[in-house]
């Protein structure tokens, strides 16, 4: 079995047809799914969709992209939203100072304040980040954070130690499967008990996949790794899966 730890099933880009991607996801082995939310609607659409399916779980939070309008009140429906048993992380949450469509006290300010809700939830975090992993992990690690998924990692060795320092996972996507990708040197530096598979779906379609990316496709991700760590897609699948549950308390 696999796990999809990293979805957007929420995105009008399903609306027509959310219910046969979900059950494609199931017939092509993917037996969990964690939906991640970017903003307080996503949230609420989110928690809205996993409840219809035991084998799916949410996340609520607020991407630095939409750090914008953040105040008081966010915090206060975060924490309210996070209440729910279909949430089980918050995220996506980070810094993007690639994009930077918000200013960086902005997002700065903003993420601390939703690693401070993590801690309160005990609950794990899950990050997003470009061009920011120092100043990030320096505050991850200020924060004593201890429970969480570098998503969509693409970072280089300097970040792998640092991350496996904070005791962190490393999400891996559909990247891993793109011509020369530094992930194929990085990821024999990352320990199999740290990795996470995701498909971050509907971008960052895996090869040799086109179009519309969908978490039946996390399957080419998974083979995609075994091939680079000349292990099997059963060992791969297994251990990720096994990973998801302990950092996500996930009964799938
Ligand atoms: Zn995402």
């Amino acid at each position: 079995m696999l796990i999809d730890t990293h979805t957007h099933l929420q995105l009008v880009n399903y609306n027509k047809d959310r219910e046969a991607v979900i059950q494609r996801a199931l017939d092509a082995g993917v037996q969990g799914i964690v939906n991640i939310s970017f903003d307080l609607p996503s949230s609420r659409a989110s928690i809205n969709i996993v409840e219809k399916y035991p084998f799916m779980k949410s996340s609520v939070g607020v991407h630095p992209h939409e750090a914008k309008g953040f105040d008081q009140n966010t915090i206060r429906e975060l924490h309210s939203l996070a209440s729910s048993k279909e949430v089980i992380a918050i995220g996506e949450i980070g810094l993007d100072f690639y994009r930077e469509l918000s200013p960086r006290e902005n997002q700065i300010e903003i993420f601390q304040q939703q690693l401070e809700l993590a801690k309160e939830l005990d609950l794990p975090v899950i990050i997003h980040t470009r061009n920011a992993y120092f100043e990030l992990l320096k505050i991850v690690r200020e924060q004593r954070i201890e429970r969480g998924v570098l998503h969509c990692f693409s970072g280089n060795s300097e970040n792998v130690k640092r991350g496996i320092a904070l005791g962190f996972y490393f999400g891996i996507g559909g990247m891993v499967t793109f011509k020369n990708t530094p992930l194929t040197s990085l990821l024999k530096e990352i320990p199999l008990d740290r990795l996470l598979l995701e498909t971050d779906c509907p971008f960052l379609t895996p090869r040799p996949h086109k179009g519309r990316n969908e978490p039946a496709h996390l399957r080419s991700i998974c083979q995609r790794i075994a091939e680079i760590l000349k292990i099997s897609y059963e060992d791969v699948a297994n251990q990720t899966s096994k990973n998801a549950r302990s950092l996500f308390h996930l009964k799938v």
